[in-house]
């Protein structure tokens, strides 16, 4: 038998470790959650490779989680027919933390010790695989991945540094395919494994699982059987004619032991829309999406036609990326299937424009080829269909959210999401339509709540024509621009830009139902309101003085003008009609966009 080898874990997982065994302590259940999640991915993973490569799903042709409890001796095994892990897959996977659930989850407790420390947070995040350490003092792992002839074992204890592999030699143990893992549990928990305890955690916490879970539960049924007369009984009748015996029959309860389906395997899109509750559609979002807050929308629907597909898209409640995410954004939002079978979660740009990559959801098509690529999904001509009905939906969901009695949801989605459909004002020409309704300004007249364009329109003067805005670095000098004093003394509205995408959004934008958006800090700015007669005399009067201070400031204007659209200030210094606002020049100087 070759020796354990011993390895130490990475310093992450050896501080997480810590903070499992030593003080997470409520919601230690969560810890089958993760591991039927794990079990769920690898058969995942399996499933999707088997799709080109048939001959993997020879060793074990059924996709399928098993767990057995012994009540005894406290231990409970859970075993997978999935993807397995190489040796080198388990010192990666199981010693190090690469992936971002548990990551995200290191940072919220960061952030949360420093505002005070909330041990909660585990049942919102769940840590992965190391949750096992909750339950268990000892973690066997057992695997055997298709790409390797020989079958590894895991081990690892609660509170100790460093964990062991060796290979799998005693044939009792060798399983063809998948994972075994084994916990030996602590003391205090050895209630889990009561099969009655696991069978309703597996119904609670694994109703979206695509896989079937089966639990070895102990099962009877009722028998008669014949049994002998009492002897007794018997003496009395016994008056010669007994030629025939008297036989009596008696029901009894055999018991054995079986597996029993404990979970409902049909995929929550599949069902029909009116008999799914929005819990169940916000805890298969948390689920699917490794999310701890309900989402702020969603929308099931099934598409029949040309192209045949369902889908539930989500708006999140909160905004995990910054600015560089707007950009260049990998996320992984949208859960593509083909036929129930998981493909990617990696083809978001085939299906939705990036400025709405933060929508999430799952789509199912039976129309794609299950080895399906991006580079099919490029070509496809179906899946420009998905992609138009796809945008179109998730546009009427965030309308239905701007609707909303409740305007404090969609103030929060325009927080997270603003700046994403200002984003679509400058990608997408042909939703134009679409997104401006859904935009978002303060204003003059509203400094403290956003209006919309609608509100805008609604509220305009009878003869006026146009929108007009400023765009500017703060609400601050938006408010105290000389620019507004002629517009505020006529008691015209004015937009007030603030966000540095706000100009270029608006100036693709052009115009909203047939009123064109004005700056107000441009030179030729007409409010109607021209004395021609006026105009000359002033200019009389002061056209030296204009002369005057252009020749003192040479260069550093373009021109020196009489001006009509102040009311209290002296002077005002404005963009030429063609060239950039001030505000762009600043922009383009610190090159925010
Ligand atoms: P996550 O599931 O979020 O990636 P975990 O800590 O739960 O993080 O698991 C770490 C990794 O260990 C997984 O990504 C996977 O590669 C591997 N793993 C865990 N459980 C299994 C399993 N049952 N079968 C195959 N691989 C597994
Ligand atoms: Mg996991």
């Amino acid at each position: 038998t070759p020796p354990a080898e011993r390895y130490e874990y990475q310093a992450e997982v050896s501080r997480l470790m810590d903070l499992i065994v030593n003080s997470l302590y409520s919601n230690k259940e969560v810890f089958l959650r993760e591991l039927i999640s794990n079990a769920s991915d690898a058969l995942d993973k399996l499933r999707f490779l088997s799709v080109t490569e048939p001959e993997l799903l020879k060793d074990a042709a059924d996709l399928d989680i098993r767990i057995q409890t012994d009540k005894d001796n406290g231990i409970v095994t859970i075993t997978d027919t999935g993807i397995g892990m190489t040796r080198k897959e388990l010192i990666d996977c199981l010693g190090t933390i690469a992936q971002s659930g548990t990551a995200k989850f290191l940072k919220a407790l960061k952030d949360s010790k420093d505002a005070g420390g909330d041990n909660n947070l585990i049942g919102q995040f769940g840590v992965g695989f190391y949750s096992a350490f909750l339950v268990a003092d000892r973690v066997v792992v057992s695997t055997k991945s298709p790409k390797s002839d020989k079958q590894f074992v895991w081990e690892g204890e609660a509170n100790a540094s460093a964990y062991t592999i060796r290979e799998e030699t005693n044939h009792e143990n060798l399983i063809p395919r998948g994972t075994r893992l084994t916990l030996y549990l602590k003391r205090d928990d050895k209630g889990y494994a009561h099969p009655e305890r696991i069978q309703k955690l597996v119904k609670n916490y694994s109703q979206f699982v695509s896989f079937p879970i089966y639990t070895w539960q102990e099962k009877g049924y009722t028998k008669e059987v014949e049994v002998d007369e009492d002897p007794a009984e018997a003496k009395k009748d016994d008056q010669g004619e007994t030629a025939e015996k008297k036989k009596k029959t008696k029901t009894v309860v055999e018991k054995y032991w079986d597996w029993e389906l404990t979970n409902e395997t049909q995929p929550i899109w599949l069902r029909s829309p009116k008999d799914v509750t929005t819990e169940e559609y916000n805890e298969f979002y948390k689920k699917t999406f490794n999310e701890y807050l309900d989402p702020l929308a969603s929308s099931h629907f099934t598409t029949e036609g040309e192209v045949e597909f369902r889908s539930i898209l989500y708006i999140p409640a909160i905004s995990p990326s910054g600015k560089d995410d707007l950009v260049n954004p990998k996320t992984k939002n949208i859960r593509l299937h083909v036929k129930r079978v998981f493909i990617s979660d990696d083809f978001d740009g085939e299906l939705f424009p990036r400025y709405l990559s933060f929508v999430k959801g799952v789509v199912d098509s039976n129309d794609l080829p299950l080895n399906v690529s991006r580079e099919i999904l490029q070509e496809s001509r179906i899946v420009r269909i998905m992609r138009k009905r796809l945008v179109r939906k998730a546009f009427d969901m965030i309308l239905g959210l701007s609707l909303s009695e409740n305007r404090e949801d969609y103030e929060k989605f325009w927080d997270n999401f603003g700046k994403y459909l200002k984003l679509g004002c400058i990608e997408d020409r042909e939703n134009h339509k679409r997104i401006a309704p859904l935009l978002r300004f303060f204003s003059s007249q509203s400094e403290e709540e956003m209006i919309s364009l609608d509100e805008y329109v609604e509220n305009m003067k009878p003869e006026q024509k146009n929108i007009y805005y400023i765009a500017s670095d703060s609400l601050t000098s938006a408010k105290n621009t000389p620019f507004l004093e002629k517009l505020l003394e006529k008691d015209l509205e004015v937009l007030f830009l603030v966000d540095p995408i706000d100009e270029v959004a608006i100036q693709n934008l052009k115009s909203f139902k047939e009123k064109n958006f004005v700056d107000i800090s441009k030179e030729d700015l007409d409010l109607g309101d021209k004395n021609e007669e006026k105009e000359r005399e002033i200019k009389q009067e002061f056209g030296q003085t204009c002369d005057w201070i252009k020749k003192r400031l040479g260069d550093k204007v373009a021109s020196v003008q009489i001006s009509n659209r102040l009311s209290s200030s002296p002077c005002v210094l404005v963009s030429g009609k063609f060239g950039w606002s001030a505000n762009m020049e600043r922009l383009m100087k610190s090159q925010t966009i």
